[in-house]
């Protein structure tokens, strides 16, 4: 499909095309880990939902084969996606068992340090659907995540910040001693996206991974408006990114000089 001109117009679109990242989603896992360092002691990666591909050349880029020669970074998407230096490819959908046996196989017992998924349904305009596919995404990916994350591990995911938002970050809170909801810079404002950063994989002692996949059945009956105690925490929001930096819901003229700390970024056509 091709690109809105809206798109086009985008300072983070503009600025990704000029560095060579395949999407304007790389900026968004940068900003992420400006603030939460989230590369240190990261080897091992599991990418959810990764195609075009930007996030994973973030990581291919981060843990080059000459630095970390043990590196291992799999990637999956519905769709195919370009070849990328370093990164084992998975054509599949999350949801399916059998998808989720394919990158256990790659591990092959080993853990993963972090799993990472920006998955996003083709939205179809109907909130409640759109909200309800992406909370189903976001817990199969939690799903595979309780199967290959070491403990101690990050997962970071992408959410939409919905009415049913809540239940969501309870299941999440179960298993990770600390987590955040991170707003990075090149998120547009008008959009309900956010990410879910993840920090500290602890399930709870008698948790056993279970194929059954029994993360995705949402308790019936519950309202999440409704909880209390420990199933309804308080997650910190963090805005990231340099804020003082481009805001992804202006427009920029086409040749600017922006100063960002030491950096100056000149956009070209
Ligand atoms: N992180 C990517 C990047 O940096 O290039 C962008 C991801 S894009 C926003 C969302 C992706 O989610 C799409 O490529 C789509 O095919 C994928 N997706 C949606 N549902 C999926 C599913 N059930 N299983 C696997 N991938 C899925």
């Amino acid at each position: 499909m091709g690109k809105s001109s809206k798109d086009k117009r985008d300072v983070y679109y503009r600025l990704a095309k000029e560095e060579g990242w395949r999407a304007r989603s790389a900026y968004k896992l940068l900003q992420i880990d400006e603030d939460f360092d989230i590369f240190r002691g990261v080897e091992k990666v599991v990418d959810l939902c990764a195609a075009p591909g930007s996030w994973s050349q973030v990581l291919s880029k981060k843990l080059n084969k000459t630095d970390f020669p043990d590196a291992k970074i799999v990637a999956v998407d519905l769709q195919e996606m370009a070849p990328i230096e370093g990164v084992i490819q998975i054509q599949g959908d999350i949801t399916k068992q059998t998808t989720v046996e394919q990158i256990l196989g790659h591990f092959d017992g080993e853990k993963a340090n972090m799993v990472i998924s920006d998955g996003a349904p083709d939205v179809t305009g109907l909130h409640d659907l759109d909200e309800y596919i992406q909370a189903q995404l976001l817990l199969a990916a939690l799903h595979i995540t309780t199967h290959v994350l070491e403990n101690g591990g990050t997962f970071i995911a992408k959410i939409f910040r919905g009415k049913n938002v809540k239940v969501l970050y309870s299941q999440v809170k179960c298993f990770f001693k600390v987590v955040h909801i991170a707003k990075p810079r090149s998120s547009r404002n008008s959009s309900i996206e956010s990410f879910i950063v993840c920090q500290d994989y602890r399930p709870p002692a008698d948790y056993v991974p279970n194929m059954a996949n029994p993360l995705l059945n949402v308790p019936l009956g519950v309202d999440p408006n409704k909880l209390t105690g420990s199933n309804l925490w308080t997650i910190p929001f963090v805005a990231c990114g340099d804020l003082s930096g481009f805001d992804s819901d202006m427009t920029y003229p086409l040749e600017v000089s922006f100063e960002n700390t030491n950096t100056h970024y000149f956009l070209h056509v």
